[in-house]
């Protein structure tokens, strides 16, 4: 049968939504409608194309669209099991959030005191609360919040910026997840960027260069800002050198041009292995202004955060772009009680710093209690190097223990696709062609949901 017959068998639109598997679905008709020409668009291309040879009947078709919406309507993102090994994982949501801060965003999902002043009856800053709280916390004199790291590193920038434009390392232009480049983001608002050095070394003369440019140069201008990145997820050795933050606030200080760090992943020293720059040691060295994520070694949720000098912030926050990054109040909930989390003693009682603190002994107490009741091998535990992830320490692994899954004769690919295939679904890290489920990325909490995963790959 040539291809225009076969098109002309393919089933009417309202005969498929009148089958039985769509008709009992209690869904918009018109929602149904819609994947229904999307559906039969595919199967014509796929006619035409000769990759199909066959008309579905009707039934088929409609149990097929149905899947769809199904699947569509599945509560998502969907819960995982991370045994990657990578604490902080972009893909799988960053910082596992602490119950209490869940309980936090749920009390303010109904109507709440975002903007409005009890005491006065007038309206407030949903800030009023989280503002002092974060300052104190993080050693700053004013503090400002936004909805994500890049974020405040484009506000920073472009209220920063002046005519000068800010000047930046060569060796700094970092290129973050997924093809997002530092420079390109701090130049997104329209501020002018500078390079200044070259990708292995930057001298401070440099910078004090782009202060003072060459008077015959017609086109350029002294620099307003200087902006200093956390090489967050690389590492350079050999012929390399480097301005420390310190020293170029000093001379920035010197000149009254503001410095801008972006520290990436913002941490507040407790509770992180490694020597991961703090918030405090960037504001102590001079910093007008640091930004970093509230998701990353924060422990938080995904927000960003902008601590710095009063007059500073208070330029930031009167930019009216601070307006269109502004976080929403499940943020601030989230936020709040993550800060209050640090604010109690001892190291932070977050998942995230839970994670990097357990000790290897918890650890493999863990491992060999899923072995046993897997009945797997003792070969079956491995020593586990876990990262951070989320753009800190790189290069540092932590170590730990992981599970070594069995292959009887699968491959690791194929092992890790039928992890993923389960519910809920594990995703480990395959390493020399064997996959391993690291126990450091992976709450203790997690454990019975990861035995029956394994028991049902064991089944199958
Ligand atoms: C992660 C990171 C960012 C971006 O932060 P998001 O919260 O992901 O938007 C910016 N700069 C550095 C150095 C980072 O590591």
């Amino acid at each position: 049968m040539n291809s225009q017959a076969l098109l002309a068998g393919l089933p009417r639109v309202d005969r498929l939504l009148d089958a039985p598997a769509l008709a009992a679905l209690p869904i918009r008709r018109a929602l149904k409608r819609q994947l229904v020409h999307t559906a039969l668009g595919e199967l014509r291309e796929a006619l035409l194309a000769g990759r199909r040879s066959v008309v579905p009947g009707v039934d088929e078709v409609a149990e097929e669209v149905a899947r769809r919406l199904d699947a569509l309507l599945r509560p998502r993102p969907r819960p995982v099991l991370n045994a990657t090994g990578v604490v902080l994982h972009t893909n799988l949501g960053r910082a596992p959030m602490d119950g209490a801060v869940v309980d936090a965003i749920t009390r303010a999902a109904g109507a709440c005191d975002l903007e409005l002043d009890l005491a006065s009856g007038a309206r407030g800053s949903r800030f009023a609360h989280l503002r002092p709280l974060l300052a104190a916390l993080l050693g700053a004199e004013d503090v400002h919040v936004v909805g994500n790291g890049a974020a405040a590193l484009l506000l920073a920038c472009t209220a920063l910026a002046g005519a000068g434009g800010i000047a930046l390392s060569r060796g700094q232009m970092v290129e973050i997840g997924d093809g997002f480049r530092v420079a390109a983001m701090a130049a997104a608002g329209g501020a002018r960027l500078v390079e200044v050095g070259s990708t292995n070394r930057t001298h401070l003369a440099d910078y004090a260069a782009a202060l003072d440019p060459d008077p015959s140069d017609l086109s350029s201008r002294p620099a307003s800002a200087f902006l200093w990145v956390h090489r967050a997820n690389f590492r350079q050795e050999g012929f390399v050198r480097d301005v420390e933050l310190a020293e170029l606030c000093a001379l920035a200080r010197g000149r009254g041009v503001p410095v801008i760090a972006d520290l990436g992943s913002g941490s507040l020293g407790e509770g992180v292995p490694g020597d991961e720059p703090t918030i405090a040691a960037a504001l102590a060295a001079g910093a007008d202004v640091i930004t970093c994520s509230g998701d990353k070694l924060f422990g938080g949720p995904q927000a960003g955060l902008l601590a710095g000098r009063a007059a500073t912030i208070e330029r930031l926050r009167r930019h009216p772009m601070a307006r269109a990054l502004r976080p929403g109040k499940l943020t601030i909930a989230a936020l709040h009680a993550t800060a209050a989390a640090h604010a109690r003693e001892g190291a932070p009682d977050l998942p995230l710093h839970r994670l990097l603190a357990a000790d290897a002994a918890s650890l493999r107490a863990r491992a060999e209690a899923l072995v046993a009741a897997l009945g797997w091998p003792a070969e079956a535990i491995a020593r586990g190097d876990a990262t951070i992830g989320g753009g800190a320490l790189p290069g540092e692994v932590i170590p730990g223990v992981a599970l070594v899954v069995p292959g009887r004769g699968a491959s690791a690919s194929a092992l890790a696709r039928r992890l993923r295939a389960g519910d809920p679904p594990v995703l480990g890290r395959i390493h020399d062609d064997r996959l391993l489920l690291d126990l450091r990325s992976l709450p203790a909490e997690d454990d019975d949901a990861l035995l029956a995963a394994l028991r049902g790959l064991d089944r199958t």
